[in-house]
């Protein structure tokens, strides 16, 4: 079946507010005529009000990179689902692995979050993959699988209706290492078997970005997959040469 494609830019910790502001000013216009795929971008916290109102009206959605799974209470440092929902955001990340490496998520944080973002009315895109020395030791289908199962246990098929699942191989985030098409597809095509024990035609529905240094230059080939419905992109998503050539790329 046709799934809408999605390019998500995660921006992680780079760009102020006015940074961020004449960014999508700019990647607004540059985007603006592409009407067969889907965009967001995930600015940091402090960025995300200013760029959901830059963005208003158009066909670029407003991510957070996190979000904690209470709704209010004393959690210093925390912002919450309805925080995020209010000042400007359709969706959230859930489980980066960056967040899983330096912040202690787990499978069952993941799970809590996927809850808080449900009840928030927020589009998780829920990130899995596997470290290098997992795949080196031909675990990576059993660590996605830990991690799917963990963070969506307990949900009904109806309530996972805008799922994203995000599989980034964490040896490819950040490093240039970019997995193959054929080792990206595997991996989405085993996630998607997975959706299927739950439901068939749910499963083929749930849109599974690819993420792991995405690029313009191999976006086409990556993006190009059966079971791969867009990309989740660091670092070439900080540029709008870059996250256009992306966009473009796609198509060729
Ligand atoms: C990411 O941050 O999710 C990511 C995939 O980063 P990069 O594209 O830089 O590898």
């Amino acid at each position: 079946m046709a799934r809408r494609q999605l390019i998500a830019g995660n921006w992680k910790m780079f760009k102020t507010v006015s940074e961020a502001v004449s960014f999508v000013t700019e990647l607004r216009d540059a985007v603006a005529s592409i009407k067969d795929c889907d965009f967001a971008v995930a600015p940091p916290y402090l960025a995300i009000h200013a760029v959901a109102q830059k963005l208003a009206g158009s066909n670029i959605g407003v991510s957070a990179q996190e979000m904690f799974y209470e709704d209010q209470g004393a959690f210093t440092g925390c912002i919450s689902g309805p925080m995020i929902k209010e000042a400007g955001c359709t969706y959230t990340l859930i489980a980066h692995s960056e967040r899983r490496q330096y912040f202690g998520e787990t499978n069952e944080s993941s799970n809590k979050r996927l809850q808080a973002t449900l009840r928030a009315g927020l589009v998780p895109i829920l990130c899995v993959g596997e470290t290098l020395e997992q795949r080196e030791a031909g675990k990576t289908n059993e660590i996605v699988k830990k991690q799917l199962e963990g963070a969506l246990a307990g949900f009904a098929v109806a309530d996972l209706a805008k799922l994203i699942i995000a599989y980034e191989p964490v040896w490819a985030i950040g490093t240039g290492k970019v997995a193959t098409p054929i080792q990206a597809q595997e991996a989405h095509a085993f996630i998607r078997s997975l959706l299927r024990t739950k439901d068939t035609a749910w499963a083929d529905t749930v849109r599974i970005l690819y993420g792991g240094s995405v690029k313009p230059d191999n976006a086409a080939e990556l993006l190009g997959q059966p079971d791969i419905d867009g990309g989740l992109v660091g670092g070439a998503s900080l540029k709008v040469d870059s996250f256009v050539g992306i966009a473009k790329g796609r198509k060729s």
